[in-house]
């Protein structure tokens, strides 16, 4: 079905139409250009001005007729008054500043390398209270290295890497990615056939006519495999060979340069806290945890876990802060629809990700987090900063014009000129030079 998010096995597939074409394209199209999508504040004005405008409409009217007929004045001294109050109350300040707000911060974030699915999202962006990390490909860079080969006795490495390379040929997880780049051989895809992605766990293929199992201690138990211990910390690949132990690979990832500083900006945002869920094993995530500062992080979690541990994390959160949850994988995908906001990697993410998220990173820099926030922050107080000028400025001029004191010039200034500054003042969102 369109739309849908092959996991586990491999497809044969004939394509007979371009994806511009198809329904699910169709659909983003749709999705993408949603009004719902407007920030809360746009909607209030939106709402606002259906009430406002015949409401002031029918005080000019009042103010122009009722007055004179009650012989208090000149039918023109009274109709200008009607006028002037008519053109102070036009709202164009607040309908073209507001959204230009929105769009000043959109386009200045796009600048940074930091796509906004909607205005809506930098407002919840803005109340961030938790930021909730995926570690692999999130935190790391996905990219792992081989750091030991441990075969059983009587075993060759070489046969226990090939082996781990055959099954991972269909995989896209970055964990498969470096076992195929750590294997020098050709892949023979003919060798291959029924392959099974298990997420969280790992892959299990046939190779020729050996059933091989790729991936961690879960995995291992489901077929009753005993496994050995690896006395080096990272993250330790499994192998088995027809339901017999041939042993394992050793590779570790290397946390992106700016994670650390990405954390510590969050905090000096004002995040109160910052958490790690990954599916990998307890000691990683406690050394990388660690090293980068983080306040908590949870373990050995599978992708349904994952989702579980943000709804606990999401009703932990005050009544008026946010949550959002950062990751890459196909498998966060659900995490990432869950969350307050979601943040994908848009570099190196999987596609799923990219789709699910509201917020996606270009350059897939955890640092761009903390800049998004303060993004996001800045335009919400520009929108508030003109909402407040705009109606403030009004208010006083329509009192003064309804009591015979504002001239016509006067009036020409509440309504143009606060639009001019209002729209003035939205402009700043585009600058991001100093965020
Ligand atoms: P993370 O939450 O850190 O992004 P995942 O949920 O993608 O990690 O994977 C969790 C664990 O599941 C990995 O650490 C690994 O042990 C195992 N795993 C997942 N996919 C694979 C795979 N293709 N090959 C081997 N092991 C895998
Ligand atoms: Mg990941």
């Amino acid at each position: 079905f369109s739309g849908c998010v092959n996991l586990t096995g491999v497809l044969t597939i004939r394509t007979t139409k371009p994806f511009g074409e198809s329904t699910v394209s169709r659909i983003l199209e749709l999705v993408e250009n949603a009004s719902e999508k407007k920030a809360r504040t746009e909607n209030f004005i939106t709402r606002f001005a259906r009430y406002y405008t015949p409401i002031v409409v029918i005080v000019a009217l009042i103010l122009a007729v009722v007055p004179p007929l009650l012989g208090a004045g000149a039918w023109s001294d009274w109709i200008l008054r009607g006028l002037t109050f008519l053109v102070v109350s036009c709202p164009c300040a607040l309908v073209i500043s507001v959204p230009l707000s929105f769009f000043g911060g959109i386009g200045g974030a796009s600048k940074c390398g930091i796509l906004v699915k909607g205005a809506n999202y930098l407002e919840t962006l803005a109340k961030a209270e938790t930021v909730v990390f995926d570690k692999t490909g999130t935190l790391t860079n996905g990219t792992f290295n081989v750091v030991a080969v441990h075969a059983e006795a009587d075993v060759d490495p070489d046969l226990v890497l090939s082996f781990a390379a055959y099954a991972e040929t269909y995989s896209d997880h970055p964990i498969a990615l470096s076992v195929k780049a750590a294997y020098t051989g050709e892949i023979d895809r003919a060798r291959i056939k029924d392959v099974k992605e298990e997420s969280g766990h790992g892959v299990r293929a046939q190779v020729d006519e050996h059933i091989i199992a790729v991936g961690n201690e879960k995995l291992m138990m489901a077929d009753n495999i005993a496994w050995h211990e690896c006395e080096l910390t990272g993250t330790i690949l499994h192998v088995s060979l027809d339901g017999s132990y041939i042993g394992h690979i050793v590779i570790a990832d290397v946390v992106k340069d700016d994670a650390a500083e990405a954390i510590a900006s969050l905090k000096a945002a004002g995040v109160k806290r910052t958490v790690m869920l990954t599916g990998d094993r307890e000691d990683v995530a406690r050394a990388v945890a660690e090293k980068l500062g983080i306040d908590e992080y949870r373990a050995s979690l599978l992708p349904q876990n994952k989702v579980e541990e943000v709804e606990r994390l999401i009703s932990g959160t005050s009544s008026k802060g946010t949550l959002a949850f950062v990751g890459d994988g196909i498998n966060d995908a659900p995490v990432l629809t869950r969350a307050d906001i979601g943040i994908a990697m848009g570099a190196m993410g999987s596609d799923a990700a990219i789709e699910a998220a509201d917020i996606v990173l270009m350059d897939d820099k955890p640092s761009n987090i903390a800049r998004a926030i303060r993004i996001a922050r800045k335009t919400m107080s520009i929108a508030w900063q003109n909402i407040i000028f705009a109606l403030g400025v009004k208010l006083i001029v329509l009192i003064l014009a309804a009591l015979g004191i504002a001239n016509m010039w006067l009036a020409v200034f509440a309504d143009v000129g606060v639009a001019i500054i209002a729209i003035l003042n939205a402009m700043r969102c585009m600058s991001v030079k100093n965020i």
